[in-house]
């Protein structure tokens, strides 16, 4: 990685291209805002998953339209761009080399730096963009991820992560297993809205991380044994956010930290907001959930990620622009942010 740090001007454009899983998105930003950001979501069958070579093909058909359209939008030609950003990890092999032949290609083509964004960084960045979180806590919960995290000494610091299956997993799988094509985090959270029966379901915190696969698979056992599919859906959510609400509680507390962050999907949930609401309270913190729009995989959290790596000068080249399939977040330079 090469870094020159550029002069913090104000006509930068830059275009963020998003293709770690379903999602392939891209997104054109400028120094204060984000111009556009469209995407096309690949949709597995129903009762299935993300079949990661099908993926890669629905993005391979998808991309130049996708492109276009966020160019057009955002009234903006290829040759005004200053650099082409694009998620370099954690992802899915195959999904992420469309987005980094595609941004290595317009990089070439036009002679533009091109910009390598970790996925993670990216949701955290956009939601901090969005909310004004200067310094928060962030509860980082998606599909790829379940991190309570903040910044301190140069990197985020992880406080607790899962040690199996993510927050988002839990939900689609338990979806799928319902018949339901992913992502089913939406419509369990319409079905637990018809309920207020708590069955039980295993609570598993173990210092500051969680673990997800025994409450699925008890919530699969409940589901075939003909137990109310609205209360399994009411039980997984009060359940397993309550227990990201232990672990953000007790990060508040350690890094007495004045806000709390939420991105990712997950993010989406009313629920979820409505319980960290209750322990930020309590700490005297305010809390940020990054705006719906922006919550799920997009490319306007790598456009704008892209723009504040640029502007402090990172930028690889195309010979050395590998994916990286595992890149955890606490591995990633963030020269932007200060500590
Ligand atoms: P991402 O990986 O950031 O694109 O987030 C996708 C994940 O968010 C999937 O696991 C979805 O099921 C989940 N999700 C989306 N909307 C909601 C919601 N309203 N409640 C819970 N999970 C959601
Ligand atoms: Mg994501």
């Amino acid at each position: 990685m090469e870094r020159t740090v550029k002069p913090n001007t104000s006509n930068i454009l830059g275009l963020g291209i998003e293709s770690t899983a379903h999602t392939f998105g891209a997104s054109v930003v400028n120094s204060t805002k984000i111009l556009s950001d469209v995407k096309d979501v690949y949709k597995p069958p129903e009762g299935s998953g993300i079949h990661p070579r099908e993926a890669s093909r629905h993005h391979t058909e998808k991309a130049a339209e996708v492109i276009k359209q966020a160019l057009e939008k955002a009234a903006v030609k290829p040759k005004e761009l200053n650099f082409v950003a694009y998620s370099m990890g954690p992802g899915l092999g195959p999904c992420l080399r469309v987005g980094a032949v595609v941004a290595r290609t317009l990089s070439s083509y036009m002679k533009i730096p091109l910009i390598p964004v970790n996925h993670a960084v990216g949701h955290i960045e956009i939601g901090a963009m969005l909310t004004g979180a200067l310094d928060p806590v962030v509860l980082l919960v998606s599909g790829g991820h379940t991190v309570i995290c903040a910044f301190e000494a140069d990197r985020w610091r992880i406080f607790g992560e899962t040690l199996d299956l993510s927050i988002g997993q839990l939900l689609d799988q338990f979806g799928r297993e319902a018949g339901f094509a992913s992502p089913c985090g939406a419509r369990i959270e319409q079905h637990a809205l018809s309920s207020s029966n708590l069955l039980p379901l295993p609570y598993s915190v173990k210092g500051q991380d969680v673990s997800y696969s025994g409450m699925l698979t008890a919530a699969k056992k409940m589901l075939h044994s003909g137990k109310p599919f609205d209360d399994i859906c009411y039980s997984l959510q009060e359940t397993g956010f309550a227990m990201l609400v232990e672990v953000a509680e007790r990060a508040i507390a350690f890094t007495e930290k004045k806000q709390l962050l939420v991105v990712g999907g997950v993010a989406a949930n009313r629920r979820l907001s409505e319980m960290l609401k209750e322990v930020s309270t309590r700490h005297g913190a305010g809390l940020y959930v990054v705006p719906l729009t922006y919550s799920g995989d997009c490319g306007a959290q790598i456009a704008w990620t892209g723009l504040l790596a640029y502007r402090a000068g990172e930028e690889i080249q195309v010979e050395r622009s590998v994916v990286r399939q595992s890149w955890r977040l606490d591995q990633v330079d963030v020269p932007w942010r200060s500590s």
